[in-house]
This record gives C-alpha cells, structure tokens and sequence, in this order.
C-alpha cells in the first residue's frame, strides 16, 4: 500500500548572507538528506536536541519552507514542485499543530473564529454550516459550547492547545504536523492532549508526524521513531526496538536520561553527553556525532555512516555495525 507521505532526500539549507550587497556567505544545513515515509493512521514521532532541524522537517514537508533538494509525495503525489495553487488541495490534507498555542493563535479573534477560519479561506460550507462543524469541533476535542465566543487570553494553556487541534481538524486532513504541541504544557496536561490527539487518530484514521524533544512523549504516542542529530536522521524503528536495543550511541544517550519508571531504559548504564550540539553552519565531517561520541574510532571523522537496516525494520547510521549489529554500550566496555 502505498504510504500517506513519502519523504525522499529532503534537504533545506538557509544561505546566511553578509555585507552591503547580501552576498551568501555560507549555509545553515538545517536538514541535510532525510528520507521516511508515514503510512495511513500511523505516527512517526522525531526526535531529537534543540536545533537538530527537526522542526525544520516538519514545515519543509508541509511546503511551509521550500526545500533545498529532495522529494516529498502524498499518496504517491508529488508536491514537491506544485505552485501554490496546485499545492491548495494538499493544504488540506496536511495540517498542522504548534507549539506554543499563545502564540500561533490571533488574539483579536475569537476562538469560533479562529477554529472556523480555514473553512472560510477554502470555501467551505454555508456560513450556518460552518458554525455547525465548529461547534461539533468544539465538542470533540472537549471545549464547552459558550466558549466559541471567548478570545485566547481566556483560555489555559491546555484550552488552547484544544482549539489549535480543532482548528486543524476542521478541514478534515490526513495527515498533522505537531510541531512539539505538547512542550509548552504541564505534565499532567500533556497526558490529556496526548490522548486526545490518539483518540482522534483512531476515530479520523489520521497520520501524525510528531515532533518532540521528549523520548518519553513519544515513546507514548508514536508507532515508530526517528532520532535526528544535526540534520540527519541517525536512527528509526519502531518504539520497541529503539527502546529495548538502540543502535545508534546518540540514541543511547538520548534513552538513559529518559526519567520514566515504565521505560524499558531504566537501568541501562547512564550515558551523559558531553558538549553541545555542534553548529550546523559548519557540521563535523564524518559521523556528525563523533565530536561527542564516547565510541569514535579515527574512521569515525572522515567517513559519514550510511543510515541502513542493521536488522530486518531497524536503522542506523554508525560504523560500531559494519560487522554486524553491536551494542553501544557493549562496544565500550
Ligand atoms: Fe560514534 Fe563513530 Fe558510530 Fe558516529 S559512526 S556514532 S562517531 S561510533
């Protein structure tokens, strides 16, 4: 069956430019050559540091950034190239949530506005049935009827996180970015809108690319994970193997300082990283991770590990597994 979203290659650079006549002077390799596919009513949690360019994916496959090189597909479609009004339709189908629910919704609308918006711009509906799918909106993701009428300011953080996620919902997509839609919010709330955001997976059949910062967060939510590091994604398989066997020593180190009791991690020897993410104006050569990798070997800094399945449905990208799957922890000792 073919996948909701393919995403082949996917590069975006952003030219830093310099002087009186703006001339580029270099690139922020934001994204440098990722490639995965999201299926029908599955979730792809991404993962990954501050800055990683996780974020960066999201909107580069929504056609929010355009990107550098690569091909993104929809239902086998490709978008990649479409101008603006052959992109239409797909707007549809692809919607997004973000982070911070303050900030990306207008303070002088009202959040019945705010929810019934994008039916508005598409076109869609007679004005009273408009008012009805937002309403029944509402109800769905839990906000009471009276409260179409209320502006942003009124809500909790939690609130309008929910109208975020029904104003996403209103143009019935297929697939939603969430662009850390739960980093923003307390602990407890997080639970909420992440239960929510599962019910409505399964009652919509929908597809969600899940970008987080937090493997607990998603060790809950998605179907699979794929752990990025300076644009590159360094590891991807389903929650189980990458919780119970990570390949990769980032994902390693990302996974022993996950604090949850229930985690399979917990008591794996703990591995604390040293230095901070490496600009990705100037990337290490090699493995990107060497200069933080307590497994570097010299091959590590000239020789960029292929990502690859290392056993059936698991891949990596470290030399550690060029004679065969080992463990990161194991190699070391
Ligand atoms: Fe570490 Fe080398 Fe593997 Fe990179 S390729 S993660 S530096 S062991």
């Amino acid at each position: 069956m073919t996948p909701l979203l393919e995403v082949d290659g996917l590069k975006k650079h952003f030219p830093i430019r310099k002087g009186f006549f703006s001339r580029a002077s270099g690139s922020v390799y934001a994204v440098d050559g990722v490639s995965f596919s999201i299926g029908r009513g599955e979730t792809l949690g991404l993962v990954g540091e501050s800055g990683c360019g996780k974020s960066t994916v999201g909107r580069t496959v929504l056609r929010l950034l355009e990107p550098t090189q690569g091909t993104i597909k929809v239902a086998g479609q490709d978008i990649t190239q479409l101008d603006s009004q052959d992109l239409l339709p797909y707007r549809r189908r692809l919607q997004m949530i973000y982070q911070d629910p303050y900030a990306s919704l207008n303070p002088r609308m009202t959040a019945g506005e705010i929810v019934g918006e994008p039916l508005l711009v598409h076109d869609l509906g007679a004005p009273e049935e408009r008012k009805e799918r937002v309403a029944a909106l509402f109800e769905r993701v839990g906000l009471r009827p009276e409260a179409v009428n209320a502006y942003p300011h009124e809500f909790s953080g939690g609130q309008r996180q929910r109208i975020g996620i029904a104003r996403a919902l209103s143009l019935k997509p297929e697939l939603i970015v969430g662009d850390e839609p739960v980093s923003a919010l307390d602990v407890s709330i997080q639970a909420q809108i992440i239960n929510l955001l599962m019910d409505l997976q399964d009652e919509f059949k929908l597809s969600y690319l899940f970008v987080a910062h937090d493997l607990a967060v998603v060790e809950h939510i998605s179907h699979r994970v794929a752990v990025m590091y300076l644009g590159r994604i360094v590891e991807m398989t389903d929650k189980r193997s990458l919780f119970e066997m990570p390949l990769h020593p980032y994902s390693e180190a990302l996974l022993s300082a996950v604090p949850i009791p229930k985690s399979s991690a917990r008591g794996r020897k703990r591995v604390i990283l040293t230095g901070d993410v490496p600009s990705p104006i100037n990337p290490p050569s090699g493995c990107h991770f060497h200069t933080r990798c307590p497994y570097a070997m010299p091959r590590c800094k000239t020789e960029v590990p292929a990502l690859r399945e290392v056993i059936p449905g698991h891949l990596a990208s470290c030399h550690l597994h060029d004679g065969g799957v080992r463990s990161p922890l194991a190699a070391a000792s």
